[in-house]
């Protein structure tokens, strides 16, 4: 397995392995890599000849009071799992390697990264969409692996890549949760025993909506409330419980389209979010 921290390495290694006609997949993470990393990993093998992992913890993603410096990292086991899922090439930049000191363009979708994370967010997605682009281009690669853990973040890069023509495919990943149902996720670090047992009411939530629509319910207001009936005694605060349409991410009254119902809740400090898709 290829680790590179510049981009001058890692353009070496994927320019190779185009020059042989090679297809490439690239999964854009954080780091401090789970199971449901991994899922997108093995996902990405399937559909490429080479598999590319990004591990960076993009600053322009974070706002001044988020969790940027305190954010988990540990690369040695990050590469020991990327090794055996069978990952080609590791791609861990510093921020310098990233952006230049005068560093000025930006991407900005400006639809569907209003809603949801983007209410509360204001710069995130601003951030995701520039980092996924440089990383794309970085990378070369024909395919993209994202999963729906961050349902919101997949669709507005979705969209992105429509809108600018760019040469990848997108694939969307199912959410991996643990056994418990808490939808996993390299932030369930900060939890303290209490809070992990309180973060199940997000998924406790959604599983009491997915019932009430199995069995008929198509009401946003009555699927809210069957998660809000979980989530606000367990939650220290909730920043959105809500039904959107899928193509549109903005509120839909009832659900006669695909819809997406999303969480985002603090649990102590530690921000959390979940979601289901519905239709
Ligand atoms: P992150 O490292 O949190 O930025 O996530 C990197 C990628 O892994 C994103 O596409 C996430 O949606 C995906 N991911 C994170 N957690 C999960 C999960 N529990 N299930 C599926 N995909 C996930």
């Amino acid at each position: 397995m290829e680790f590179c921290t510049s981009v001058e390495s890692i353009r070496e290694v994927v320019t190779d392995w185009k020059q042989a006609g090679q297809r490439i997949a690239v999964v854009p993470t954080m780091g401090y890599l789970h199971e449901g990393h991994l899922s997108l990993m093995r996902i990405a093998r399937q559909n490429a000849d080479r598999v590319v992992t990004t591990i960076f913890v993009n600053p322009t993603q974070f706002g001044p009071t988020e969790d940027l410096e305190k954010y988990p990292r540990d690369l040695a086991h990050d590469r020991q799992l990327c090794q055996e899922v069978g990952v080609d090439a590791i791609f861990h930049p510093a921020p310098a390697e990233m952006y230049a000191p005068d560093f000025s363009t930006w991407v900005t979708e400006e639809s569907l990264s209003q809603t949801l994370c983007g209410a509360f967010r204001p710069i995130h997605f601003r951030g995701v969409c520039t980092v996924c682009l440089k990383l794309f281009n970085i990378t070369l690669a024909d395919v993209a692996v994202f999963g729906r853990k961050d349902a919101q973040q997949a669709l507005v890069i979705e969209r992105m890549v429509r809108d600018l023509n760019i040469p990848i495919r997108i694939i969307q990943a199912p959410l991996v949760r643990e056994a418990d149902g808490l939808a996993l996720s390299s932030r369930n670090k900060y939890l303290s025993a209490e809070e992990r047992v309180r973060a199940l009411a997000l998924s406790r939530g959604l599983r009491a909506a997915q019932a009430r629509y199995d069995a008929g319910e198509r009401a946003a207001a009555a699927l809210r409330e069957a998660v809000l009936q979980e989530l606000q005694p367990a939650a220290d605060s909730i920043d959105y419980v809500d039904v959107m349409a899928r193509a549109t991410l903005r509120p839909v009254a009832l659900i006669d389209q695909p819809a997406l119902l999303a969480i985002a809740a603090y649990i102590g400090k530690t921000r959390l979010i979940d979601n289901l898709f519905l239709g």
